[in-house]
């Protein structure tokens, strides 16, 4: 265990903290080994005890690697929403992206290639599965949602849903007539939940590229969902009855991004894009040109 402990530390010394992880490859190879690597641990952690661990690894770091191509595909085309100024272009890079997330997380749980595959569409978790003996279809309420509308009208009282938005990217959109602030107080354009974002129309930034920016943010939440799998030795210790609530009515999800943003730290306006997930976003939102 230790050693996979040391590659995730190096993992992220190498990546998220270069200095100068300027680069399209620098971030397909992070999506790519980020795939790989959570999905070959998740592998082990889930692995019968007859499997070996190196076996088990293999066989889970390929397929999270392909399903982190597909997750990078994702928010590459999101470029596209600011490119074309238009916001349905959202389905297909949310399509694309959770189609790699599934994969991911799928092998993370060392299961079968391509066995399992989930949505996230507003409140609701859609789970597929080509199981023949487990129910193909499943939906679960997504319990982080609720903190989703809890936090937008906190953050603004004048918070709206933006139904056009919403409807046209597939995911929960609100605006505000008022300025937005983050951390101490500074100005900002939008703000990403979980699974909604928020923007405010009192700027002249490009709304496009500040909706684009905000999916990315969305999208790296999403990613790290994965680490469920890694606690699912630990899960499935829990009551029937409550093994009986998240599997068929609500999904838990800790917010296992949040940590990982903290770590890489809030910066001033001119040092901002040092937060690597704030340099994946702008990246995606602008091709690179910021
Ligand atoms: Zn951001």
């Amino acid at each position: 265990m230790r050693y996979f402990l040391l590659t995730i530390f190096l993992f992220y010394s190498v990546f998220a903290n270069s200095q100068q992880r300027d680069g399209e490859l620098k971030l397909l190879v992070y999506n790519v080994s980020f795939g790989g690597l959570t999905a070959g641990i998740g592998a082990i952690i889930n692995k019968p005890k007859e499997t070996p661990a190196h076996k088990a690894f293999f066989n889970g770091f390929y397929q999270g690697c392909f399903g982190g191509v597909l997750q990078y595909g994702g928010k590459k085309m999101v470029y596209q929403i600011a490119e074309h100024e238009n916001y349905w272009y959202g389905w297909p890079a949310k399509l694309v992206h959770t189609a790699g997330a599934s994969i991911v997380e799928n092998a993370a749980f060392n299961r079968p290639f391509g066995r399992y595959w989930n949505l996230d569409l507003g409140p609701l978790r859609f789970d597929f599965t080509f199981a023949a003996d487990e129910n193909p279809f499943r939906v679960r309420f997504s319990a982080l949602m609720l903190y989703d509308i809890i936090a937008t009208s906190v953050q603004s009282s004048s918070a709206h849903v933006d139904w056009e938005k919403s409807l046209k990217l597939g995911t929960l959109a609100f605006y505000t007539d008022e300025p937005l602030y983050g951390h101490k107080k500074q100005d900002i354009v939008g703000r990403a939940y979980s699974k909604a974002f928020i923007y405010t129309r009192m700027t002249d930034n490009n709304i496009h590229k500040t909706i684009a920016h905000e999916f990315i943010h969305l999208f790296q939440y999403r990613e790290h969902l994965v680490f469920n799998a890694w606690l699912n030795p630990l899960t499935s210790k829990a009551s029937p009855t409550l093994k009986n609530i998240f599997q068929n009515s609500i999904y838990i999800e800790p917010p296992y991004l949040t940590p990982f943003y903290l770590i890489q730290g809030y910066h001033s306006r001119e040092h901002y894009y040092r937060n690597f997930y704030e340099y994946e976003a702008e990246w995606f939102a602008t091709k690179g040109y910021f």
